[in-house]
């Protein structure tokens, strides 16, 4: 039996939580991680229509990149339709988890998938680095109870650098201290000093592990009072961070670049802003969903063209007088992470042996026709 939540331990490894930005609402947005799963559905969006069409494919598990509760909801009044449509949710025992800013910050996650899609190559993130808070732990232990302390602490959550996993250090040293009165020591005589053989372990691990790693040392050291020091670090081994800029193999003309956009994209058209068609462009910049506001990354990246979403008016304004060509193809442009996803989860329930059905949604769920 496969659950939620060994779907989501997989895909945590994958674009853990800590990528996401701050306040984006990341992670299980409804229903059960004990659930078992037979079927599941990805999707760009969560949307009412896409919830009928899981409920008469008897899906129990969606996987969507935008989260389906993005604005907290103050009342559970049915005749909101948002509302409606949680409730069909919960009703039809169907959980639904959102990878969003996660999933756009990861390495070969959206942006990576955005990128590939416009034949961009020597890509690099365009926003970032983002590190991940760390804390390294630096414990003082006898070297007997040492074994004991480093694998409780591993068991924990702690030690796990890159692919590798039960990462500690430990150095060999004397430890002393005299118990006073009211100490009921592990080791020694109240008013005398105590010489130990001890160990110094240390290990770091992520901030979210922080209590459960403490807890951990408490529980696996044998002294009354445990003598530690634990301070933050930041993890800067793996360069992870938002949209991409990299090169075309050819110099092309905007003209000619908007056509290879609409194809990749599927779409039978998109807005522009270029002060000049004829313009030959090879640098290229790309960000998933609303990414206006980053235009001034991709012009001082050097980015002849900007491909992002949601572009307003007055955006547009800057964009035009700064010079750079800006490609605005919809938001909904990120629906090619559905076979990306897909792809994914299908490897996955491979080789963890899940016996899950992986699906992809059938609809469109682009707000916005063109007419
Ligand atoms: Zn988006």
């Amino acid at each position: 039996m496969t659950t939620v939540n060994d779907i989501v331990n997989k895909f945590e490894k994958f674009a853990p939580k800590w990528l996401a930005e701050k306040g984006d609402p990341v992670g299980l947005q409804l229903g059960d991680l004990t659930q078992t799963v037979h079927k599941m559905m990805v999707s760009l969006d969560v949307r009412p229509e896409t919830v009928q069409e899981a409920i008469k494919n008897n899906v129990d598990f969606i996987f969507a990149h935008h989260p389906a509760m993005f604005h907290p909801i103050h009342s559970f009044d049915l005749s909101v339709p948002q509302n409606q449509m949680y409730a069909k949710l919960i009703k039809h025992n169907i959980s639904v988890y959102a990878a969003h800013t996660n999933l756009d910050n990861a390495n070969g996650g959206m942006n990576d998938w955005l990128a590939d899609k416009l034949g961009l190559k020597h890509t690099e993130p365009l926003l970032g680095p983002k590190t991940e808070k760390m804390y390294k732990l630096a414990v003082f232990v006898p070297v007997k109870a040492a074994d004991k302390l480093r694998q409780g602490l591993i068991t924990a959550g702690a030690g796990n650098i890159g692919n590798y996993s039960g990462c500690s250090f430990s150095i060999q040293g004397q430890g002393r201290f005299i118990p006073q009165e009211g100490a009921q020591p592990y080791l020694g005589t109240l008013g005398q000093e105590e010489t130990v053989a001890e160990e110094k372990v240390e290990v770091t691990f992520p901030a979210e592990n922080k209590n459960q790693v403490l807890s951990a040392m408490y529980a696996n050291h044998p002294y009354e009072r445990v003598v530690y020091d634990l301070y933050q670090i930041e993890d800067v081994g793996e360069k992870c961070g938002m949209g991409r800029i990299g090169e075309l193999s050819d110099t092309m003309s905007v003209e000619e670049f908007v056509a290879q956009c609409k194809e990749a994209f599927q779409i039978p058209t998109l807005r522009l802003i270029s002060p000049d068609v004829t313009r030959k462009i090879k640098r290229v910049a790309v960000l998933g969903g609303s990414g206006s506001q980053f235009y001034t990354n991709a012009l001082a990246k050097k980015a002849d063209v900007y491909v992002t979403g949601d572009v307003s008016y007055h955006t547009a304004h800057d964009m035009l007088a700064s010079g750079l060509n800006v490609i605005d193809p919809g938001h909904h442009f990120e629906w090619i992470c559905q076979p990306e996803l897909k792809r994914l989860f299908s490897q996955w329930a491979q080789t963890e042996n899940w016996s899950v059905d992986v699906i992809t949604t059938k609809i469109n769920t682009d707000p916005f026709l063109f007419m």
